[in-house]
């Protein structure tokens, strides 16, 4: 079993909300701060911590891709 190949498969796939594209990582909209995984807790606010989108590396609200 190999521990790093299950935790990819784990991760969801995740989509920008605003153009479809796909997301990756989470960003804070409010700060900018940028994270792997949605933290549990965060200064701005854990829900203002959103997928960003991989084409313009914004969060989806903020997405310019459109
Ligand atoms: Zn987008
Ligand atoms: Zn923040
Ligand atoms: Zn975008």
């Amino acid at each position: 079993m190999n521990g790093t190949e299950y935790n990819r498969k784990a991760m969801k796939n995740m989509e920008c909300g605003k153009c479809g594209g796909s997301a990756e990582g989470f960003k804070c909209e409010v700060c900018g701060d940028e994270m792997s995984d949605q933290p549990q807790t965060h200064g701005c606010g854990a829900d203002r911590c959103l997928p960003k989108c991989t084409g313009c590396n914004e969060t989806q609200t903020k997405c310019t891709c459109l």
